[in-house]
């Protein structure tokens, strides 16, 4: 594989972008090499600027589940410009797409858009504290809710993988404003509920995580943590940024059965485009202004561009009546394929998937439950695999600690030739 021409973009961005790259995820940091640029992408696949194919399974991190510029999307991107890219005053889209939103999600009766995850989830957070009139907040380790202050104590995603989980500039003060938990661990929340009465505005975590690798929460510990929520007082978040119209239609609350007080959206929301939403109970979202006094706002949201991208996609989601049991037959039959794989090389390693989302995990333990389990992976070779891959033309995340995203545009062949090249990959490293 000939990647001279990523090799001498990344030379060039490094001299005046941070790292050579706007999102420390997106370098090469943890497995070695440079990242591929990308020149563009159809369906299944996205092409580097070397010309080289891969089957992607990054998917824009998670939004992309339609594939990659899909047709409707486009032509609705081409007419909306058409007519003017931003205006600052309401058009009809935001209320159409508010609409959906509510329509498809349930426990949502009102939502505002914002321009990213990471501003759906700071606001959400706001707006619980600002409402209980309470200022402490109970994460999970490994857990990842965008780059606000709050949320940088023991992050996962890019924090894990780059070793910053906590990082530098997040003041004392906000740092212990944030307690965390262990995910899968009801105990280790009740006693913070124990320690902390009364003083808890929200619990927030991935209702199915993606940022430590794909972790599916117990039935025991999900419906305790919305007891002690509701007991409480304290708000549910449910940050469903990577899980929302993934896992289920009505993402990950629909597959898990709860109900939470606040619901954070992003990427499969915008279509491919910047976007975020937080929404949940109306009398929570009424406290915010011009309604009540928790201030948010933003020049862009609800931008006519963004609007017309995630609307698209999110109307062929609802209308497609078998959308999700084909998604799910498509994930099932590759992570089939991989476990296969590992039981016939008898090649220790966990596959967690809930819907499209997946993981293979490095790991000589029987199953991946929570922060400490995906901590006694094998980094080192998952960096040797993932580059391995790579050089067969399958596109995944470079770090352990990330879902993998099958859409719907993967076709049995895109898929059969991911086993394949993972079969290889495994037998490679095996000797
Ligand atoms: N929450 C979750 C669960 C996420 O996966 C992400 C992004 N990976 C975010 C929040 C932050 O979203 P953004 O990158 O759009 O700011």
């Amino acid at each position: 594989m000939n990647t001279e021409k990523s090799i001498k973009a990344f030379q060039e961005a490094v001299k005046h972008i941070p790292g050579g790259v706007n999102s420390p995820v997106r370098a090469f940091k943890s497995v070695g090499g440079d990242p591929l640029f990308i020149q563009s992408a159809k369906g299944s696949k996205i092409t580097d600027i070397d010309n080289n194919e891969y089957i992607d399974y990054v998917a824009s991190w998670g939004p992309m589940i339609l594939g990659h510029s899909h047709p409707d999307v486009i032509e609705a991107l081409h007419q909306t410009a058409i007519n003017g890219t931003s205006f600052g005053a309401p058009t009809l889209m935001e209320t159409e797409m508010a609409n959906l939103i509510c329509e498809m999600i349930p426990s949502i009766e009102s939502v505002r858009m914002v321009n990213s995850g990471t501003e759906a989830t700071m606001s959400a957070l706001r707006l619980a504290r600002g409402y209980t009139q309470r200022d402490l907040v109970i994460k999970f380790e490994g857990c990842y809710h965008g780059h606000g202050d709050s949320f940088l104590i023991k992050a996962g995603s890019g924090a894990l993988t780059l070793g910053t989980p906590n990082s530098p500039g997040v003041t004392k003060g906000t740092a212990s404003d944030t307690l965390t938990a262990e995910y899968n661990n009801l105990d280790s929340v009740l006693s913070l509920f124990n320690e902390y009465k009364e003083q808890i505005a929200a619990v927030i975590l991935e209702p199915v995580t993606g940022n430590m690798g794909v972790v599916r929460p117990t039935d025991e510990f999900i419906q305790g943590v919305r007891k002690a929520c509701t007991e409480n007082g304290t708000l549910l978040i449910f940050d469903e940024v990577m899980t929302g119209f993934r896992v289920a239609k009505g993402g990950a609350q629909e597959v898990l059965g709860i109900r939470p007080d606040l619901t954070t959206l992003g990427k499969i929301i915008g279509g491919g485009l910047p976007v975020g939403a937080y929404g949940g109970k109306k009398e929570i979202m009424d406290h915010l202004a011009p309604n009540g006094p928790v201030y948010q706002a933003g020049t862009l949201s609800g931008n006519p561009m963004a609007m017309a991208a995630g609307l698209t996609t999110l109307k062929l989601l609802n209308s497609t009546p078998d959308f999700y049991t084909q998604l799910e037959e498509k994930a099932q039959f590759l992570s089939a394929g991989l476990q296969n794989n590992l039981e016939q090389l008898k090649f220790p390693g966990v596959i967690n998937r809930v819907g499209s989302m997946f993981t293979l995990f490095f790991t000589k333990e029987n199953e991946v439950q929570n922060f400490s389990d995906v901590m006694k992976c094998d980094t080192e070779l998952f960096a040797k695999y993932f580059r391995l891959s790579l050089e067969s033309g399958i596109y995944t995340a470079p770090s352990q600690f990330e879902a993998g995203f099958v859409s719907i545009a993967h076709t049995k062949e895109d898929l059969q030739k991911t086993i394949d090249a993972s079969f290889n990959a495994l037998k490679q490293l095996k000797n």
